[in-house]
Order: structure tokens, then sequence, then C-alpha cells
């Protein structure tokens, strides 16, 4: 069948490079794609919130079935256009409708999901500009650190976590008074800060049944040791040394199978993936948020992991014909570095060549920002440039061959960090 995947970042590539093998792949599109999926795939230059470009595109292509890399198409309502178009109903999305899009795209939706269904998460409320003045009230007596976060997409930016009651009280303002993040900031969910280890798990559903994918933690901060901004993130590893099988499987009664029926019970048909952001507070998980999407760079780690035939896992996903799948995992571990522009998360420039690329080895290349200028040569299209994934047996031997290709790698004004993985080695000891 003919394949079109939404997205143009290493999460798409990665979709791509595991899709492109397939017996069960006769044409794959990635739109608008990347240098990197340029070369096993057909981009197509049109941008994935353009929902009647999409559907001309996969009519003219005879695509079939539609994975959605993104949040935003989802948030945005790209399954029901389909689903309300006649000449659309029978092509199969990966990704669930607007109804169920707003376990990402509404925090204030997920709190109460999640205190509706009992699934182990932060206390919280959620505050408005009409009730400002009890949310200052609830602010002046919340214990410290005070969790902020803005009830839309907010570009990853939306969660402010106060040391101070001032920095609180401000922040709070600033989203309800004075427009910060516009309408994403008009509703506040403010939450009691949880202290332990993140980490994130995987759940693909085709709206009866599910798999667990393998679990992944994920490096935010722009600096080394975690300092500095957030990004999208700048790395990741894949198994979690401090997930054991024993706190996994609670990860599944308490909050993956919860939620699956939860989503029933609110009548909504969740076709997709679920993407848990969970805190392991002294072995107990806690969701800190749901995406309803993998993540990037997680699923630079997670795809390399997965040794069955991804399209077909879609194609049964989309079926509903998930349990007769059989998910073989490796159980090597995976560890991605992310190289970006100088300047990232900040401003920074593009258009820089990229050489040394053709020379790594032993290392899953994974394009992210990055293009053609002209016909052959690759340059810097975007601030996470590349993700550079090692495999290997032992956490130590992946986060080398991560660094070593991320060293590779040239562009002026190159960065990445080194310390992608190496704090989870004492786990393995
Ligand atoms: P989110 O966009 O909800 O994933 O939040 C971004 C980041 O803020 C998370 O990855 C956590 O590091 C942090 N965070 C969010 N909520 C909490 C919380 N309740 N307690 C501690 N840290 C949090």
């Amino acid at each position: 069948m003919n394949i079109l995947i939404l997205g143009s970042g290493g999460r798409e590539h990665a979709f791509a490079w595991k899709i492109a093998p397939s017996p069960l792949c006769d044409n794959l599109f990635v739109a608008p794609g990347n240098a990197g999926t340029a070369n096993i795939a057909t981009n197509l230059s049109i941008t994935y919130n353009d929902f009647e470009a999409i559907a001309d595109a996969v009519l003219e292509n005879n695509v079939e079935l539609v994975i959605v890399g993104p949040e935003e198409p989802l948030v945005n309502g790209i399954v029901d256009y389909f689903a309300s178009r006649p000449d659309l109903s029978r092509i199969k999305i990966i990704g669930p409708n607007k109804a169920g899009a707003q376990l990402e795209g509404s925090k204030d939706f997920s709190k109460q999901f999640m205190q509706k269904y009992g699934i182990p998460t932060a206390s919280s409320r959620t505050f408005t500009v009409e009730t400002l003045t009890e949310g200052l009230k609830y602010l002046e007596n919340h214990p410290l650190p005070i969790v902020l976060k803005a009830d839309g997409l907010a570009a990853g930016k939306g969660v402010i976590i106060a040391e101070k009651h001032a920095e609180a009280e401000q922040a709070f303002k600033e989203m309800l008074l004075d427009g910060k993040f516009g309408e994403a900031g008009s509703k506040v969910v403010i939450e009691q800060f949880l202290k332990g280890i993140e980490l994130s798990v995987f759940v693909l559903t085709d709206g009866e049944h599910y798999k667990i994918l393998p679990e992944a933690k994920d490096y935010k901060r722009i600096g080394e040791h975690d300092t500095g901004l957030n990004t999208g993130g700048m790395g990741a590893v894949s198994p979690v040394p401090f997930a054991d099988a024993n706190f996994l499987k609670k990860v599944e009664e308490k909050v993956v199978k919860p939620t699956l029926n939860g989503l029933k019970k609110e009548g909504i048909k969740y076709v997709g993936f679920i993407f848990i952001g969970l805190m392991n507070t002294k072995g107990e998980p806690y969701v800190i948020e749901y995406n309803v999407r993998m993540g990037d760079p997680e699923t630079e780690v997670v795809i390399p992991r997965i040794q069955s035939d991804f399209a077909m896992l879609m194609a049964s996903t989309a079926k509903g014909t998930l349990n007769d799948f059989e998910l073989q995992i490796s159980p090597q571990t995976a560890v991605t570095t992310v190289v970006v522009s100088g300047g990232y998360p900040g401003e920074y420039e593009k258009g820089k060549v990229i050489s040394g690329s053709e020379k790594v080895e032993d290392v899953f290349l994974y394009h992210a920002g990055t293009t053609f200028n002209g016909n052959t040569e690759i340059v810097t299209n975007g601030g996470r440039v590349m993700a550079l994934t090692g495999l290997a047996n032992s956490l130590e031997n992946a986060v080398h061959k991560s660094q070593r290709a991320a060293q590779a790698v040239q562009f002026e004004g190159k960065y990445f960090r080194h310390d992608i993985g190496v704090d989870l080695i004492r786990y393995n000891d």
C-alpha cells in the first residue's frame, strides 16, 4: 500500500526509515519531510496543517494510510476532517480525532480526565481570568515550587516552575492578563511539584487493544548536566535503567489500562500513539502529561529497538487487529544525540553546509532540520539538525557510538551535549 507520513523531524525520518523496506509498503511519501526522508521516500512540499492540500495529495497518490507525526494537525482535527469527507472516509489515519487529541491539546482536560479515572497525577486546580482573584489566593498558600501550565499548545514553552511565590504570581498574571501564550494561556493549571526521575512510556492503540512500546528518557535542557534553557530535546535513551519490570507493570495497571478505559467511557475512539510523560516518585508512577503522538527524539531510540515490521504494525493498528500482532523488541540499548545549530533554542542561522554525515559508521543517522541546497549539498534548515543513534549491547557502547557520530558530523556552529546517557550508566552497575 501507499503510505504518507506527516512531519519533517527526526521522528518522521525514523518512521520512514523503518517503513520504507517493508514488503507492505509500495510507495512512501513524507510531507514536508527533510533531506533524509528525500533519500528513501518522496517528499511532498505541503505543510502538515493544510488539510485540503494533504487530502489532494492522498487522492492523487492513492495513499491508503496516513501516519501523523506532530501534534498540531491532530489537535486541529485532521482525523475529523478526513472523516467528514466521503471521498476520504476509507483512508486510515494513525492519530486520534480532535476529542482524543485534547489529552495533549488541553492540560485542563487531561487533568480532569486523570482525576475522573483515578490515574495518579499531581494535584491541581485550573483558573481563568474570571477566577483570577481566587487563583491568586490559591497561589499564596501553595507550597513551593509551584508548577503553572498554560492550558493549550505552547510549543513546549507553556510550563513554568516557580521557585518563589512572587514569581508564580507574575507568571500567572502574565498568562491570564497579558496574553502570554495567547489563547493557550487563557486557562492556567496550577499544579503540585513532583520530585523524582522522569521517563516516557509509549502506547499504541487501535481503539480496542494496545501494545506498550519501549520506554525512553529524554534530555530537554540545552546544557550538559541538565542546565540552561529547555529545548525540543537534545537526546534520548531506551531502555531506561531505573524503569524495572515492577515499575513498568505499575505503569500498565495504574496508568495505561485506566487511560484506555477512560477514553472508551468518554466515547472517544482513540487510534494512535499515546506518549505518557511520567515521574517515578519513590517507585510510583505519576503522570506529568499526555502527548497524542510519539516523542522527538524519543522515537529515534524507540524505532531502532522495534524488530517487527513497522508498516505491518501501523496497518494492524488501523485495521483494529493489534491484538494479533507479535511485537518484537530488541533488548539492546539505544542512545541518540541530537546535533543542533549554534544559538538554539534561541536564534540561529540556517543554510550551513553539512559534511561528514556520509562517513559516520555503525549508527542510525536521522535527519531533522536539513534540506538540499541545489541538487546535492545538504544544509541546515532548523534548530535540531540530526539525531545520531547508537545501538549496542551495553549503554556505554551505545553512548560511545552516538557520541563518535555526533563528533563526525560537521557544520558551522554545531553543538551537541556530550553527556546523553552518561548519568544512567551507574544504574546499570
Ligand atoms: P509538560 O509540558 O507538562 O511535559 O512539562 C514540561 C516539563 O516540566 C516536564 O517534562 C517536567 O520536567 C516539568 N514538570 C511538569 N509538571 C511537573 C510537575 N508537576 N512536577 C515537576 N515537574 C514538572
